[in-house]
């Protein structure tokens, strides 16, 4: 069943002199049970993306066009109020910034129970309980809920906002980098839990990322972002085995360990191109170490394949583009 239908979103900000599209006309389709994987360098849009989807733009940020369908409900036509009642139940976001958002004046085990005192009308106890089940899924002693968010380290305010995300066992998760404050082997313990907790119920999640091989060993789909658009969409085995886009191309080499090789890192060179200028043409052109005059200057090519799609007009090349792109030297020289 179709949970999430995001068609043609595109947002923009506005600036003091000017205005810059952060997603531009982004598609994506999220079954129950999919975890997608959302990747990409710094500034192309991903927690842009989240947040317009669940309605949390700063107040300079503006969908411009295109809907979000989860379920039947077209999300950016609700009211606000509305949409509050559907958060943490329905869809719970863990944002890049949730170490902030306990609030500091409550016990942080009176902030998980609230939430779940108030969409579930439960008593105290049992919302307690539940508080309890969650810290220990998420690693942290039980103990701890009676403290205060200044009590804990920035790893622990980011576990503690995680099992508030889980309490309601919401449909969708949406996690931009939920992670990054803990270590990796309680990284990769946690999304685990949290991503057999969503198999319990054919629950959902869209993990916000940089790193490529989280993505391989937690998601089933992968969205790979660049310059707010998705350049590339798919299943994880097939986009990272056989990536059809240059951009994915870079991105995996970047994470040797993927092929279980040993090998040294090997980075693009260059920086994502500048969102408040209009850009024609492939947004990695710049980039990109296959590059051809076709490639600027025009319109934008959608290859769709099985279960997903990826815009470069060298499709009819692949195999031979990828065999290149497996070399460092094409990274080093050509860019
Ligand atoms: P990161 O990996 O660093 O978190 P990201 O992919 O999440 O990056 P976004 O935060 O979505 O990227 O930013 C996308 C673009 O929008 C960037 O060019 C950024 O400068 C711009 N941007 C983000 N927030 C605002 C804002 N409130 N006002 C203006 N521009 C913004
Ligand atoms: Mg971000």
């Amino acid at each position: 069943m179709t949970l999430l239908d995001v068609q043609k979103l595109s947002i923009e900000y506005r600036l003091s002199d000017g205005k810059l599209r952060a997603v531009d006309q982004v598609s994506l389709k999220l079954e129950s049970g999919d975890v997608l994987g959302l990747v990409g360098e710094s500034g192309c849009g991903k927690s842009t993306l989240v947040k317009g989807i669940i309605n949390l733009l700063p107040s300079n940020g503006r969908i411009i066009e295109g809907d979000i369908v989860f379920e039947d409900v077209v999300l950016n036509k609700l009211s606000k109020e509305s949409m509050r009642k559907k958060r943490w139940k329905e869809i719970s976001l863990i944002t890049q910034s949730a170490m902030n958002s306990l609030n500091p004046v409550y016990r942080v085990g009176d902030q998980i129970a609230e939430v779940i005192i108030e969409h579930e009308k439960v008593g105290k106890r049992s919302a307690m309980e539940k508080a309890e089940e969650l810290f220990d899924l998420v690693g942290l002693d039980r103990g701890r809920l009676q403290d205060y968010p200044h009590q804990f380290s920035g790893g622990m305010k980011q576990r503690a906002i995680i099992a508030m995300s889980l309490a309601l066992n919401p449909k969708l998760i949406i996690a931009d980098e939920p992670t990054t404050a803990l270590d990796v082997i309680v990284q990769s313990q946690i999304l685990e839990r949290m991503n057999n907790l969503l198999k319990g119920y054919s629950g959902s999640m869209i993990l916000v990322t940089h790193d490529v091989s989280v993505v391989a060993q937690t998601c089933t789909k992968v969205a790979v972002m660049y310059g707010g658009k998705i350049v590339e969409y798919g299943d994880v085995v097939q986009v990272l085995k056989k990536p059809n886009h240059p951009y994915t191309m870079g991105l995996k080499n970047a994470f040797p360990s993927l092929i279980g090789e040993k090998r040294e890192l090997v980075s693009i060179s260059g920086t994502p191109p500048d969102l408040s200028k209009e850009i024609l043409g492939c947004r990695f052109a710049e980039r990109c170490p296959f590059v051809i005059e076709r490639c600027k200057g025009m319109s934008l090519e959608k290859t769709e394949v099985e279960n997903g799609y990826f815009y470069c007009i060298r499709h009819a090349e692949k195999e031979e583009l990828r065999k290149r792109a497996d070399l460092p030297e094409t990274w080093e020289s050509e860019v």
